[in-house]
């Protein structure tokens, strides 16, 4: 075992376990979508590691495209009430699109995009996410490709970031509390 990196208590994802695991995603997609073209749309802007590792694993044509939201929450809570702040540049009727999701936590953001993105009349919508925190689930999410499950704890790295910052972290991670400044 390496030392453990600045700021980091805990791993819970390796580099290792991570690269299994969107291969295996990767595989699924590569069957599952044989002979067509899906369009993948990464929400910006945690998913895009994930993104972009899970493209180039995949043994099929595809196209990407990217969404940026922000959720009207108070606090750590989200509201449910997604603000688009980056739309597609693509029109997905007809499409076969893939959502890129860094982590479903109440589940509340993700369901307001579906929702979005289905008034758009794609020829199929599914979600593909890397994590999922269940505990915490206030709506349901049909997630057809999922990586990990992890407990109740606020993670960083492979994309994913506090205050902006720990996205280039190539696991995921749980932080020491001196690194949130408390
Ligand atoms: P939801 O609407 O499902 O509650 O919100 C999901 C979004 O909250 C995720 O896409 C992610 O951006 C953010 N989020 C949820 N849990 C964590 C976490 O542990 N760490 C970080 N950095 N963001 C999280
Ligand atoms: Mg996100
Ligand atoms: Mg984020």
């Amino acid at each position: 075992m390496s030392e453990p990196k600045l700021d980091v208590r805990e791993v819970l994802l390796s580099a290792e376990e991570i690269r299994e695991k969107v291969d295996e995603l990767a595989g699924r997609i590569t069957r599952d979508y044989r002979g067509e073209k899906p369009l993948l749309v990464g929400i910006l802007r945690s998913a895009f590691v994930f993104l972009a590792d899970l493209m180039r694993r995949m043994d099929l044509q595809c196209e990407v495209d990217f969404m940026e939201v922000s959720s009207y929450g108070t606090g750590t809570a989200s509201s449910g009430v997604v603000r688009i702040l980056k739309d597609l540049q693509e029109d997905i009727t007809g499409r076969h699109v893939i959502l890129v999701e860094d982590i479903v936590d109440s589940g509340l953001t993700l369901s307001y995009i579906l929702r979005t993105l289905r008034q758009r009349d794609p020829a199929s919508l599914e979600v593909c996410a890397l994590l999922t925190k269940p505990s915490r689930r206030e709506i349901e999410v049909p997630v057809r490709y999922l990586g990990f499950e992890v407990p109740d704890e606020f993670v960083v790295g492979y994309g994913i970031d506090y205050a902006g910052s720990y996205r280039n972290l190539p696991e995921i991670c749980v932080l020491k509390p001196e690194a949130y400044g408390g």
